[in-house]
């Protein structure tokens, strides 16, 4: 089993790879947090599962096993060399290249025998925000996701209003999936072990009954609101957008907000109903 502390080392030292920093390079090598992570996802033998970085192999080994077929996103030549030689299935499909370039609803061809496709990855960290996006705001039949984060990431990902963790990403998060802290996962449990502890989270797509307006300049709304914490709704927005102090204040007044609202206090819900009358 790759997902121990000996093989991890044992196999870094045949291929002689030392783990890169610059990729995000921290191996899982604890066989519970694997099983746990993919006894999370329910995965069958019906489904497909898309895995990102799966470095030498200790997930994508597992879940092999439990589904039908597992297509793995791997910028790093040194571990698509691993895998190729240390995996043998016919159900491992490998692309080698940068997650954030792939054409996933082209690489989704692979998957048309499987009842449903999901993304399960312990995440390079350094690029988790785009990934997140990259998959929520893609058009496809893949809506259930299961990511290994940084623990405080995690904590914006799933924030809730008037929190401290609750800020823009919380909000864009919410406003097109159902986010859960499934469990924590200690630093120990990698090697080599990062300065942070890291937690597993599940997102689920959904269709929400409200909408934005215009997607893009919502999000750059939402960016702008939070930029200053400490600053209320009404400054934050003065300061980037040709817009009346008056007309913030009405439209606060109609929706029964006060002029000192900051903008952690309002749901995403009305978060869409404030940019939706303002623009
Ligand atoms: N899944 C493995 C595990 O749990 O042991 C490795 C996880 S490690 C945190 C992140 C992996 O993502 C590394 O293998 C790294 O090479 C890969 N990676 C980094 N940037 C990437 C990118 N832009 N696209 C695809 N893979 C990437």
């Amino acid at each position: 089993m790759i997902g121990s502390i000996k093989e991890t080392k044992e196999i870094l030292e045949k291929y002689k790879l030392k783990a890169r920093k610059s990729f995000g390079q921290n191996f899982l090598v604890d066989s519970n947090i694997i099983n746990k992570i993919v006894t999370s996802a329910g995965l069958t033998k019906q489904d497909g599962v898309i895995e990102i970085g799966p470095g030498i192999g200790a997930m994508t080994e597992v879940m092999l096993e439990k589904t039908k077929k597992v297509l793995c996103y791997e910028i790093d030549s040194n571990m698509t060399r691993v895998l190729r030689e240390e995996i043998n299935s016919d159900d491992l499909i490998i692309k080698e290249e940068d997650f954030l370039k792939a054409d996933i609803n082209k690489d989704l061809e692979n998957f048309v025998d499987c009842e449903r496709v999901l993304v399960i990855s312990n995440l390079p960290y350094y690029i988790t925000t785009p990934i997140i996006f990259k998959l929520l705001e893609c058009e496809n039949r893949i809506d259930e996701f299961y990511f290994m984060v940084q623990k405080e990431v995690g904590a914006r990902l799933t924030g809730k209003p008037k929190t401290k963790d609750y800020n823009s990403l919380s909000v864009l998060i919410e406003y097109q999936a159902d986010a859960q802290l499934l469990f924590d996962v200690k630093r120990n449990c990698f090697y080599p072990a990062p300065d942070v502890d890291s937690v597993i989270i599940k997102l689920k797509k959904v269709k929400r009954e409200y909408e934005a307006k215009n997607r893009g300049l919502f999000v750059k709304f939402v960016q702008d609101v939070f930029a200053m914490r400490r600053k209320t709704f009404i400054n934050n927005l003065l300061n980037k957008y040709p817009i009346s102090r008056e007309n913030i204040t009405t439209q606060l007044r109609n929706y029964g907000f006060s002029e000192t609202l900051r903008a952690e206090e309002l749901t995403t819900r009305e978060l869409v109903d404030m940019f939706n009358v303002l623009f």
